[in-house]
């Protein structure tokens, strides 16, 4: 089959679509960062993020990836040999800890099995354990992009508070930020990092750090080295709405753009339509017979659901099966789910529509990659998102 024409489906868990609108925003001249205009554009998109944040505090903006954000986290906040506590949602959380531990940083890891959001009573098991507050900061994943599991922040939050524990708290928002429900100053969050090719609707290229006052005061005490990563300079810049060095203008001309996209939809439609359409996945996923990997329902994320491969089938052949017929690209499994699961994507730019094509595209790799499963799955996804549908199938048949 020609995939030549009409567009690729971008179904990957980030990067997600960029909008035309947004690709017209950043197709201007380059203009001079220490001018003017830029001043204008800088405040515009840091008061933007802090709204998507949900946060009045300082947001920093860097040009580069989700990982270089994780880095900041750390090296602004924390000392060599300091204790932290992670939990093991899956890949993510596990290379976030890889990077903590090559900072010399003494991770206390909780255990998971990648089928499961952290747990509050476990974090708040291991703080009431922990009687000299030797833990500097407790890290979490938000949304587990590997797995599909998403966990629940504000009850972490209230971990912290009930044994009373005066760790910093840091999350990952990297794949959750403008898709599901995140407040960081309602939360009591100090650091929150994230990036720009996920709800945002962006390329790759720019990720932000949230950051809180005590999260600010521990940088000030905090001995690791750092200089790119460093706030102080940032916020003296950001101040006048500017950089301490070149930053990726066209790249903040589109943030501008999808900032004002969000604002116009309204943060909490679009957290509507992202549950929507994760529930309408899942009920795709149930009638073809197949397995949603993440165990808790209350936990399923509304950014991507990953789909455990039946025993004998690999999942990145029949991502490759996928991609040739229908010209779509879905998430491979990452780290030990490698082969075993591939993730549909379901954020960012996406409504029903190109959410029905998707997973016509995979019912179709499903049945020409021979993997074993049952027809139904866009019947049941078109019934989640219209009922309507259900009682006209019904009546005519
Ligand atoms: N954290 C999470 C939850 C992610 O999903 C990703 C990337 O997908 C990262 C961190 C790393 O971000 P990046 O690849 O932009 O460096």
């Amino acid at each position: 089959m020609a995939k030549s024409t009409g567009r690729h489906f971008l179904q990957v868990p980030g990067p997600s679509p960029v909008p035309e609108r947004v690709l017209r925003a950043m197709a201007m001249p380059v203009i001079d960062h220490r001018g003017p205009e830029f001043a204008r554009l800088g405040e515009e998109v840091l008061r933007g993020c802090q709204s998507v944040f949900r946060t009045a505090q300082p947001v920093i903006i860097y040009p580069a990836s989700g990982t270089g954000a994780w880095e900041a986290a750390i090296v602004n906040t924390l000392s060599p040999g300091d204790r932290v506590l992670m939990v093991e949602t899956g890949h993510f959380a596990t290379l976030w800890r890889q990077m903590a531990v090559k900072w010399g940083i003494d991770v206390d890891f909780i255990a998971g099995d990648w089928r499961h959001a952290a747990d509050p009573a476990a974090i708040e098991d291991k703080l009431r354990r922990d009687a000299g507050h030797a833990i500097r900061a407790v890290m979490v994943v938000h949304n587990e992009t590997s797995t599909g599991a998403i966990s629940p922040i504000a009850e972490i939050r209230a971990a912290l508070d009930r044994a009373g524990h005066p760790a910093l708290l840091m999350v990952d928002t990297i794949s959750s930020l403008g898709s599901a429900d995140y407040r960081h100053d309602e939360w009591r969050v100090d650091v929150a990092v994230s990036c720009s090719q996920k709800g945002l609707m962006l390329p790759p290229g720019l990720s932000f750090v949230a950051v809180s006052q005590r999260a600010l005061t521990a940088s000030r005490s905090g001995r690791l080295p750092r200089s790119y990563w460093g706030w102080d300079d940032m916020l003296k810049a950001n101040a006048g709405g500017y950089f301490p060095y070149t930053p990726s203008t066209n790249l903040l001309f589109g943030l501008r753009e999808a900032l004002a996209m969000l604002d116009e939809e309204g943060l909490e439609t679009v957290f509507a339509r992202h549950a929507r359409l994760a529930t309408a996945t899942r009920a795709a996923v149930r009638a073809w017979g197949l397995e949603i990997l993440c165990q808790e329902a209350d936990h399923r994320s509304p950014v991507l659901t990953a789909v455990v491969m039946p025993d004998g089938h690999d999942a990145d052949r029949f991502r490759k099966i996928v991609l040739d017929l229908f010209d779509m690209s879905l998430g491979t499994g990452l780290g030990k789910l490698a082969g075993k699961v591939f993730r549909i994507g379901h954020l960012g730019a996406i409504n029903e529509l190109t959410l029905m094509g998707t997973l016509a595209g995979v019912e179709m790799g499903l049945a020409a990659a021979g993997v074993p499963h049952r027809s139904g799955g866009i019947v049941a996804a078109m019934e989640a998102l219209c009922p309507e549908t259900s009682s006209r199938l019904h009546a005519s048949a």
